[in-house]
């Protein structure tokens, strides 16, 4: 795929550069303010404004950017807009008093970790539950910590229905190997979770389902094509939908809980502690994995196309 190129003001690449901590290191280009390597694509922002997006889906993470950065009346080549307003209004632009209404929210976990699983959850949230979990602590997972994360989620999950969805990294690495992207893994999952809910609500009626954009619609769509279900009727996205609807933080909550989870079955199971993330304690930790249990073995425990699996090679 091409690569992309997106103008945007600093205050975006700030934003970017926070979004991007966890993969971001190496070599900086001369202007370039921070380089981040993701398992598909590698971002890099230049002092200028301009960000570069290579990789297989280098431009589905710029649409991203680019959404969030044109307000409806401008292009995307217009340049250095202090943009505010966020993506164009669509019919997949969430309506104005989302936060009231009883909502199915998606979300997921575990993508730009090299260790663990992906994990994607989708909850239903009505009205009436607002309230309650907003008392049990139900905000922004990003701002919590895993402790605390881990005590909501076991409060919250006895509360609303949800749908629980992981994948192993052997299967990951199955799909990924077979030419499948991360983004279409996500849809798929997130396409799924949802039917899950919606079957358990029956004959209840969402007001509508909140997804935490992580494509534009038309890619998520497209990912979907293949699927025996497709939900379709009032789908809404939205970067940061967390803070839009309980029913994404509660879903965002439940999907880090199960990957911590599972991060510490998979730590017992290699007898050592397996790190968050993509950065240097993991390509030395995932090093540390293959002298004891063999490369095979790295297979179950990693996405393995990650360039970490090089770079611990490199430090045996
Ligand atoms: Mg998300």
């Amino acid at each position: 795929m091409a690569n992309s190129v997106i103008t945007v003001d600093i205050a975006t690449i700030n934003k970017m550069k926070k979004h991007y901590e966890n993969i971001s290191g190496g070599a900086l280009p001369p202007g370039a303010i921070f380089i981040a390597k993701g398992p598909t694509f590698t971002i890099t922002a230049y002092r200028s404004g301009k960000v570069l997006f290579q990789g297989k889906e280098g431009s589905q993470e710029a649409q991203l950017w680019e959404s969030q950065q044109n307000s409806p009346s401008t292009s995307s080549s217009s340049i250095n807009k202090k943009s505010t307003q966020g993506a164009a209004i669509t019919k997949y632009s969430p309506p104005n008093n989302i936060s009231t209404l009883s909502i199915i929210g998606s979300d997921e976990v575990g993508t730009g970790d090299y260790f663990g699983p992906i994990t994607v959850v989708a909850t239903y949230v009505e009205t009436k539950h607002i309230p309650l979990l907003k008392e049990l602590g139900v905000k922004d997972s990003k701002g919590l910590t895993d402790e605390k994360i881990c005590s909501i989620a076991k409060n919250i999950i006895s509360i609303i229905p949800y749908s629980l969805l992981i994948l192993h990294n052997e299967k990951y690495n199955d799909l990924q190997a077979s030419g499948m992207t991360q983004g279409k893994m996500k849809a798929i999952l997130h396409n799924r979770a949802i039917q899950h809910v919606l079957k358990k609500i029956e004959p209840t009626k969402p007001d509508g389902i909140l997804i935490d954009q992580f494509a534009e619609p038309s890619t998520y769509y497209k990912h979907l094509q293949k699927e025996k279900t497709i939900v379709k009727d009032h789908v809404y996205f939205s970067t940061k939908a967390e803070g839009i609807h309980m029913a994404v933080a509660a879903a965002s909550i439940i999907a880090r809980y199960a990957f911590l989870k599972e991060m510490t079955k998979l730590s017992k199971e290699c007898g050592m502690e397996l790190p968050k993330g993509a950065g240097a304690q993991v390509d030395k930790a995932a090093a540390k994995v293959i002298s004891k249990l063999g490369i095979q073995k790295l297979k179950q425990y990693t996405k393995y196309h990650f360039a970490n699996t090089e770079k611990a090679k490199k430090l045996i």
